[in-house]
């Protein structure tokens, strides 16, 4: 008698695994089975947190790609994650968005200097607070996380083989960042930015950052492949669509990944979502059309 065939082939239950990978069990399978930083899992032990929360295993392996299935980095999906408020959204993309810019440096790539992730909360006291846990998490992983503040701008110097430094040159936007503190003042108006691989930012204070220099069109953002957009109900709300999806358009490099993070489905995310992206591929079509 012929034996029955199974469901999956083995190279489609090997798919489904990467599409559908086994949720994280322990914040320990971080370093074990998906390799992350050993800082960056020794900074997530730090917080002294025992098990992940349940969007946290869901959305991890999603994002970190699953080691075990393939020794190749797993194609990293774009997100739209739903979760209650206070599940732990913000560890949930922050780990994913640090790791991947240890491994930047340490890649091919690592010449390139500028802004490769953009996290947009819609308040300040949210980005505020993002980037208060994120400071925990690259601490000493040699990644950098930037509060944008006003009076910031966002310079291209591209040919200088940077893009995106954040110009500082006004006094409302002194940083509180350390490092430069004890240079002598020729030293700092000769480089008067700051790198960071990181930027967290309301909508309108990046839309004025990246507008600063322009005035018709908004400087590009070309070597972010990580856009955040935490409590994406609120950033694409009528209020803030516009400056949200002026940010994503600004956002270039072909790699980009979108996450968006909301604690409710209840203003039809999901329809925002289609039709966002759908906007945004028409516009790409209409860009490469001239
Ligand atoms: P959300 O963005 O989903 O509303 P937050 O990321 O602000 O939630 O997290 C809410 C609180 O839960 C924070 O104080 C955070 O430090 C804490 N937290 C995050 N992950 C865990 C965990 N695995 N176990 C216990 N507490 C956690
Ligand atoms: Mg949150």
């Amino acid at each position: 008698k012929k034996e029955e065939t199974p469901v999956l082939s083995k190279k489609e239950q090997k798919r489904a695994r990467r599409m559908y990978p086994q949720p994280l069990t322990s914040f320990k399978e971080l370093r074990t089975r998906y390799k992350i930083s050993r800082r960056l899992a020794e900074n997530v032990a730090e917080q002294g947190f025992t098990v992940p929360t349940e969007v946290q295993l869901g959305t991890l392996p999603l994002l970190l790609g699953d080691s075990c299935v393939s020794s190749k980095t797993t194609e990293e999906p774009d997100l739209l994650v739903v979760a209650p408020t206070g599940s732990g959204k913000t560890l949930s993309f922050l780990i994913p968005v640090i790791n991947k810019i240890v491994r930047h440096h340490h890649s091919s790539q690592s010449d390139e200097h500028g802004i490769l992730s953009i996290v947009v909360a819609p308040t300040k006291e949210l980005a505020s607070q993002i980037v208060n846990e994120g400071r925990k998490l690259v601490a000493g992983t040699g990644v950098k996380i930037t509060l944008m503040k006003k009076g910031m701008r966002v310079v291209e110097r591209e040919d200088e083989g940077e893009a995106n430094v954040l110009d500082e040159d006004s006094e409302a936007s002194r940083s509180d960042d350390e490092e430069d503190d004890d240079k002598p003042k020729k030293a700092r108006s000769n480089a008067p930015v700051t790198k960071s691989d990181i930027l967290v930012t309301t909508p309108l204070q990046l839309v004025n950052a990246l507008s600063a220099h322009q005035t018709t069109t908004m400087a590009r953002l070309p070597l972010v492949r990580s856009l955040v957009l935490d409590e994406a109900d609120v950033l694409l709300d009528p209020l803030f669509r516009e400056q949200t999806l002026g940010i994503w358009r600004s956002c270039v490099h072909p790699d980009l990944r979108v996450s968006l993070w909301s604690a409710t489905m209840g203003s039809n995310i999901d329809d925002i979502t289609r039709s966002t992206i759908k906007e945004r591929q028409d516009d790409i079509g209409q860009t490469t059309q001239h």
